[in-house]
């Protein structure tokens, strides 16, 4: 599926999401890359049926997404700015020898979440 970039405000038509232009000033100004966006938040995932995942084999592909969400600045809609279609390969999780304590298990839950059974989201 074709990948999606939205510039206006559903609700109000402004084209002025918050956060993509206080990344446009810190480009601007030379203070980060070109390439650098930021979102007030990513999510991403997998469309495909879990009990049929479960018996795909390791590096099969299912269809995945990512899309990322802005607020405008005119009226405080939270709204999608860009969704992007990936491809998600099965993987193995990492075997877990030694049950991570209290601290380790928080730092796991904070950094790594990725959806279940799956890393690698390749990148279109
Ligand atoms: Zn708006």
């Amino acid at each position: 599926m074709e990948d999606k970039e939205f510039s206006k405000c559903p609700a109000c038509g402004a084209e002025s999401p918050y956060f993509q232009m206080i990344a446009e000033e810190l480009k601007e100004a030379g203070r980060v890359p070109d390439g650098w966006n930021f979102y007030l938040d990513k999510k991403q995932g997998i469309v495909f049926p879990p009990d049929r995942l479960a018996v795909l084999p390791i590096g099969a592909e299912v269809p995945g997404f990512q899309f990322m969400t802005d607020i405008c600045s005119e009226c405080g809609c939270i709204y999608c700015v860009k969704l992007v279609s990936t491809v998600a390969k099965k993987s193995i999780q990492p075997v877990q020898v030694v049950p991570p304590n209290r601290a380790e298990r928080r730092r796991i839950e904070r950094e790594c979440y990725t959806p279940p059974n799956f890393g690698n989201i390749g990148e279109n």
